[in-house]
């Protein structure tokens, strides 16, 4: 049985594990969520041993969720909302009613009445935001159409939990008797009424954040930024994101995700605050994590040799259900195969929405308790299978799409991502077109050289694409992406990406396919050259050093400085016989 467990216990012992078992399953060469799942399960109160507090873990993962879509909000303009609301609004509610009605044809076979089917059907109809997000934050979507389309879709389906939330208790009446004989009389007074309330709390919602937030908000992180506390502008940050959901959930009764949103967007437009807003996040992802080991802490294994066959009728509601409903509504709208199965796959998952509406169509007494183990338990299988749904749409796609006639352009709303194999040889592969690969690829084209640029960031494309550049668009670290830049036939990579992480794959994945290629990369620390050398990287230019060198370069210039004593060592090249190969 649960028993209380301090604070401190649930994060080290909940992350600790976490981490443990996320490693292992990714030297697995499996998702690291299945290892976060797994841990959640062996602190869950259905195994032996430490027993985490369900309540405070679920807690410790609503932070997660306030800071990811806060983090979301800074990428999205309220344009882009309002741009998209004639697309998304239609198809996000017919996806919901399809969902609920498959929901309630399982019902229906378990023998609940239609009463009972609708709530269940509500709960497996929303997908979970942080299964979305982080599947959308690994492929580098978040800020391409697919991406918007995908959150825009989750605002919907998040504003319509809302309102079921508050309707339900109001509705419980009539539910409880539809489908049985008695007949209970609609009290169309109260539903209209908490209808109404909801949506004014809404509507002020919004009205309050689009005059107060959007002028206070940012004027108060100036006023920060300005003093120049690099610790205070954080707690700032902090405080808005935290501040706004909170407020958003106990004045307007607007869920704390959406607020956070909100207050992400409203920041969005503000270019200070928002880059350094970005940078103040990095709890994000540890919160993240929380939130998988809190699903798994709730989940009954039991369930599974108790009511197989329900709980597979279940999850095909959601995975085949759901993943369905939405391919078909993108596919009607008119968008390519590609974007249609991406967010079918996308949404073919269900959590935390699942639970909350689970939970309190149990405590109304409007669903049997063993809905709350399916519900969990197809949300559990759901989220382990994503991963394999993207994989499998990705197949899909590469089998169902004709190749492009040469020479013919897709229209720019329904561009997908730029993969033809690169038909250049002698050329300089470049991956990263910021800061640091615009000045590289300037100089590069000045030479003569044959570029190709690897990039994944919209307007770094759009860029490109008026320079006439040749380019791929796409993760560097995506093997399909390195195969498509030729490296056989390159004759030099440059690695100009500032993440090291994702510099490693990219060089370790570049020199096992060419042995004799020369690869330059970035870094900002000896740690990182060393690791980023280590896979192969022939040369590792480090930013900071290139500062000092310059600076006293500078200051040598002057007649009352010394002559030039030695400068640091030039960037760390690593004698070439040193590379494998
Ligand atoms: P900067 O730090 O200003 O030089 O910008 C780095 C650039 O590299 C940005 O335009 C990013 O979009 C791009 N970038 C970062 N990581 C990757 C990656 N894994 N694959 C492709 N482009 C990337």
């Amino acid at each position: 049985m649960p028993h209380e467990s301090p604070l401190i216990s649930v994060i080290v012992i909940g992350l600790g594990l976490a981490f443990v078992l996320g490693t292992l399953a990714q030297r697995l060469r499996i998702s690291p969520l299945v290892g976060y799942l797994l841990a959640g399960v062996v602190v869950g109160p259905f195994t032996p041993g430490f027993v985490a507090d369900p309540r405070l873990i679920l807690q410790l993962a609503e932070i997660g969720v306030i800071l990811l879509m806060f983090g979301v909000g800074l990428h999205f303009s309220a344009k882009d909302l309002i741009a998209m609301r004639a697309i998304i609004l239609p198809a996000a509610i017919i996806q919901i009613s399809l969902s609920t009605l498959f929901g309630m044809g399982v019902a229906f076979l378990l023998g609940w009445s239609a009463g009972v089917g609708i709530v269940f059907g509500l709960s497996l109809s929303v997908a979970s935001t942080i299964v979305m997000l982080r599947a959308l934050q690994e492929r580098r979507m978040l800020e391409t159409d697919r991406g918007r389309l995908a959150i825009g879709w989750l605002v919907v389906q998040d504003i319509v939990t809302v309102l079921v939330l508050v309707l339900l208790p109001a509705l419980a009446g009539v539910l409880k008797d539809l489908g049985t004989d008695q007949v209970h009389a609609v009290n169309i007074d109260a539903i209209s009424r908490a209808l109404a309330i909801t949506l004014g709390k809404l509507t002020a919602f919004v009205i309050v954040m689009f005059f107060l937030g959007r002028r206070l908000i940012p004027r108060i992180l100036h006023y920060i930024a300005h003093t120049g506390s690099r610790e205070l502008f954080r707690l700032a940050v902090l405080t808005v994101a935290l501040g706004v959901a909170f407020a958003a959930a106990e004045l307007f009764g607007v869920s704390i995700a959406l607020g956070a949103f909100f207050a992400g967007m409203i920041l969005s437009e503000s270019p200070l605050s928002q880059r350094a807003a970005e940078e103040s996040l990095p709890f994000r992802d540890a919160f993240a994590v929380l939130f998988f080991v809190s699903v798994g802490v709730l989940f009954n294994p039991s369930v599974i040799l108790r009511e197989p066959v329900a709980l597979a009728l279940v999850v095909a509601v959601v995975i085949i259900g759901n993943g369905g409903a939405v391919y078909f509504i993108v596919r009607k709208f008119g968008y390519p195969l590609g974007t249609a199965l991406f967010l079918g796959a996308g949404f073919a998952q269900t959590g935390e929405f699942s639970f909350i509406l689970a939970n309190l169509g149990i405590g109304l007494g409007l669903m049997p308790e063993n809905a709350r183990d399916l519900i969990l338990g197809a949300s559990i299988i759901s989220i382990l299978a994503n991963p394999f749904m993207f994989a499998l749409a990705e197949r899909l796609r590469r089998r169902g799409e004709p190749q492009p006639a040469p020479g013919v352009e897709e229209a720019p709303a329904k561009q997908e991502p730029v993969l033809e194999p690169t038909g250049l040889s002698g050329h300089a592969v470049l991956v990263g077109y910021g800061r640091v690969g615009r000045l590289v690829g300037d100089g590069l084209r000045h030479d003569g050289v044959p570029l190709l640029v690897i990039e994944n960031a919209p307007e770094a494309i759009r860029l490109l694409r008026n320079q006439g550049v040749a380019f791929l668009e796409g993760n560097g670290a995506d093997k399909r992406v390195l195969q498509a830049a030729n490296l056989p036939a390159a004759r030099i990579l440059f690695v100009a990406i500032p993440e090291a992480f994702e510099a490693g794959q990219i060089v370790e994945q570049a020199r096992r396919a060419v042995p004799g290629l020369h690869i330059i990369a970035r870094a900002h620390i000896e740690a990182e050259a060393d690791h980023l050398r280590q896979f192969g990287a022939n040369t590792v230019i480090i930013g900071e050093h290139e500062i000092a060198r310059a600076m006293l370069a500078f200051a040598h210039q002057r007649p009352d400085m010394a002559a030039p004593a030695a400068l640091p060592p030039a960037s760390n090249d690593a004698a070439p016989d040193a590379v494998p190969g």
